[in-house]
């Protein structure tokens, strides 16, 4: 693959443009690049902040031919974009993520092989295509399990915990719409992701280790650095998996901590990541920032400076509704709010990022905040 290094002005084009292609926009407008969106709604966050829009849908091969030709560079803020029209795509466009990576973690089994493949610790898994495959999964896996579509998912959709012989309908009705896979559901202590970010030049930098409270299977907030001794642990592990996975730019490894302390890959997301968002204030380069520098040809730093200790936490629909008069009165709160025209239940609307000297007490204090919030 040629690489190139972008000049300030030069256009980069971003498929997709929610809140991830709004933030990555605004950090790539701040160094001197122009942005083209290409998303499906009209409404989307992203075309607000960008110099060309595209309306069109991701499937569109016309659209996407029209953002290679006005961009030196395209990206993606979301890994579900079609794999092989990425490929038709990058042979003709600079594309420096490539469409491997895409291809083989959007489908949550070829991610879980390449990660046994990588020799990481991860959940016992299996496929599941037919609902007979589910007493394998009972006699091999036991209850509880958790199973969750290969394709498409996200904060939690697409998923179910099966807890008895009451609950396999639902898994059945699953399995009989789309081809799954079944883990082993864990007691989890806490949840930790580290964020890398690697350039062209073969440099990889880290985040600092992120401590995760997911709530609904939705990230309800995140905890910087971590309060948890698991930092070189977790890089080790992601060393293991770059050496089988292609990276250019950012991502982001999930992980989970189980109540006998012990560290289990969970997921990966070659795309920015929402525990990532306190990078924006809280560090001296956001994971925007790092994505664009890598995606555009320049060099990244050789580390990421914390700056402060800081807590994020989303705002979901019920969030903003429930607090969006209490904003004005917080100015240490860092409030994002993304644009969105629709606000639903549980639908990420923004963040709020502190910068903290006490995380233990502010933690308390969000926690009061955001109570009675479904
Ligand atoms: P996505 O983030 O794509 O929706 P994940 O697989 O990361 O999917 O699951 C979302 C959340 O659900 C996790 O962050 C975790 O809180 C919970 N979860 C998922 N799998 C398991 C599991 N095997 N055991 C316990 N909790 C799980
Ligand atoms: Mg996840």
């Amino acid at each position: 693959m040629t690489y190139y290094n972008l000049e300030s002005g030069d256009m980069i084009g971003i498929v997709g443009g929610g809140q991830l292609g709004k933030m990555m926009a605004q950090s790539a407008q701040k160094m001197g690049f122009k942005v083209a969106i290409l998303d499906p709604d009209e409404n989307c966050p992203a075309q607000f902040v960008a110099h060309e829009f595209i309306n069109a849908d991701y499937s569109n091969e016309k659209a996407l031919n029209q953002l290679g030709n006005i961009s030196k560079v395209v990206t993606y803020e979301f890994e579900n974009i079609d794999a092989q029209q990425l490929e038709t795509l990058s042979n003709k466009y600079n594309i420096p993520q490539g469409s491997e990576t895409v291809a083989l973690l959007q489908d949550r089994l070829t991610e879980k092989q390449t990660l046994e493949s990588a020799h990481v610790n991860i959940v016992p898994f299996l496929e599941v295509k037919q609902s007979q495959d589910l007493d394998e999964a009972i006699e091999t896996i036991g209850f509880p399990f958790i199973i969750k579509t290969r394709f498409g998912g996200y904060d939690g959709k697409g998923q179910l915990v099966i807890r008895s012989n009451d609950d396999l309908d639902e898994a059945r009705e699953l399995i009989a719409d789309t081809p799954c896979v079944v883990e082993k559901y864990l007691p989890l202590y806490k949840e930790v992701s580290i964020t890398a970010t690697r350039d062209i030049y073969d440099q990889t930098v880290y985040f600092p280790l992120q401590e995760n409270e997911h709530r609904d299977q939705i990230l309800y907030k995140t905890i910087v650095p971590a309060r948890l001794d698991f930092e070189e642990q977790a890089i080790n592990e992601v060393e293991k998996i770059m050496s089988k996975v292609h990276f250019i730019g950012i991502f982001t490894v999930e992980f989970f901590v189980t109540d006998d302390y012990k560290l289990f890959v969970n997921e990966i997301a070659p795309r920015p990541h929402n525990s990532g968002h306190y990078s924006i204030e809280a560090c001296d380069y956001s994971q925007f920032d790092t994505h664009i520098l890598a995606v555009a040809g320049w060099h990244l730093p050789e580390k990421i400076n914390l700056l402060q200790p800081a807590i994020m936490m989303n705002l979901l629909g019920q969030d903003v509704s429930n607090l969006k008069h209490e904003f004005y009165k917080h100015p240490d709160w860092h409030v994002h709010i993304y644009g969105k025209k629709i606000n639903k239940v549980n639908r990420k609307m923004g963040h709020i990022t502190k910068l903290s000297t006490d995380l233990d007490k502010d933690e308390q204090q969000f926690n009061q905040t955001f109570e009675g919030r479904n």
